[in-house]
């Protein structure tokens, strides 16, 4: 398997009077980094990175740097690039815009892969313990108006019922930009919307010292939620453990780290009950294995962080589908040791539009695709609409 082409696209969609606010920024766009490889026989595989800041830097990384050494390597196999582009960048790249580059090829090398053997990447993985999974929704954002504290309980109420009217069993919602006392009356105005059997979680972005996050904890147990996420900033290590060690609700965290030796640091120094590598910047569907596997030796669970197009959900659904339960139960309890999918629902037309088949909840639960490779077909007019800006390497085949 030899890797002959390889494009970049920066996809940018303004969103306008949907415009909303997590505890660190404002989103008014939402935007992807993807990328798509072309094999010596014609195979077309296609991944996503950069996540959270702008994609341009991460499209650099591998149109200036990766892609001449992706189109030189004799093996386009994905552990034997990931290695390849890991240990020539390493002396500048261990975090940030390198690792998402290679999140980015790696998960369209799995497509590939799959592709080439007829096999879904959960398939190649390990085999699938479920043909679905149980989604949590990602919503309850503040807009312009929560910075007048309670002045919109009514809208984040409506809100919150509306994913349970869409089928939502489980919910997880924004804290820490407003401070504890009156994040406390929205997530009382969350719970008194959705009553006491709906499973709450919530998350931080890390707005928090580890004081006020055991505040703000002490709240979310108060009221029933079932982890508290990111509650203070990810280099704060003895933070998290502080915070941990102080309060029952489960910690989880990671989207903001990278690779196994990130993983390996911010577990040892017993930050988290639940890591959250995100496929898209941790290092790709390669690396997520190994961090999944360090989490399963210290019985951690893993839950994907998910934050993107269709390409990221569709890398992390298979992902999930091949995560064992942890630890072990005769009968699964999804969120408890089962793993579940995030499924964001701020507008994205990205995660929308792109594929040829949009996901959807079922039951509560997301089909895993069955497909060869990531089991889903992108738009390519999707693309061209939102496209700003496109890189090309490599041979074009005539
Ligand atoms: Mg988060």
């Amino acid at each position: 398997m030899k890797i002959e082409r390889v494009e970049t696209f920066v996809l940018r969609t303004p969103l306008g009077a949907d415009t909303f606010y997590s505890s660190q920024a404002r989103f008014p766009e939402r935007t992807s980094l993807l990328v798509r490889l072309t094999t010596t026989d014609g195979v077309v595989g296609w991944g996503e990175g950069g996540q959270y800041g702008p994609p341009e830097p991460v499209q650099s990384c591998i149109d200036d740097v990766l892609a001449e050494r992706l189109l030189a390597a004799p093996d386009a196999s994905p552990g034997v690039v990931w290695d390849l582009l890991y240990s020539t960048t390493r002396d500048y790249g261990q975090k940030g815009p390198y690792i998402e580059a290679i999140s980015a090829i790696d998960i369209a090398l799995w497509d590939i892969l799959g592709k080439t053997l007829n096999a879904s990447v959960s398939t190649l993985i390990g085999g699938r313990f479920r043909e679905s999974v149980k989604a949590y929704g990602t919503g309850g954002y503040y807009s312009s108006t929560d910075f007048e504290p309670g002045r919109d309980l009514d809208r984040l109420s409506a809100t919150v019922a509306g994913y349970a009217a869409d089928g939502f069993g489980m919910l997880k919602v924004k804290v820490g930009l407003l401070d504890v006392r009156d994040d406390a009356r929205r997530v009382a105005a969350v719970r008194d919307a959705l009553g006491e059997d709906f499973t709450l979680l919530a998350d931080a972005n890390h707005a928090y010292n580890s004081s006020s996050a055991i505040a703000m904890g002490r709240v979310l147990e108060h009221y029933g939620f079932q982890f508290f996420e990111e509650p203070v900033p990810p280099e704060d290590r003895a933070g998290y453990a502080r915070v941990r060690s102080r309060l029952d609700i489960p910690i989880a965290g990671g989207e903001a780290e990278y690779t196994r030796y990130g993983f390996r640091d911010f577990i040892a120094d017993g930050c988290v009950d639940i890591i959250q590598p995100d496929i898209c910047v941790c290092g790709g569907i390669s690396e997520v294995q190994r961090i999944a596997t360090l989490a399963s030796a210290h019985n951690l669970r893993t839950i994907p962080h998910v934050w993107g197009s269709g390409i990221a959900l569709a890398a992390a659904l298979q992902v999930c589908a091949a995560l064992p339960l942890a630890p072990y139960t005769h009968v699964p309890r999804a969120l408890q040791n089962e793993p579940v999918i995030e499924f964001d629902r701020t507008r994205n037309p990205l995660r929308d539009d792109l594929l040829a088949s949009e996901f959807v909840l079922d039951d509560g639960r997301v089909r895993v695709p069955d497909g060869p490779g990531l089991g889903v077909d992108v738009d390519g007019d999707v693309v061209e609409r939102y496209l700003v800006r496109s890189g090309d390497s490599g041979r074009v085949r005539v």
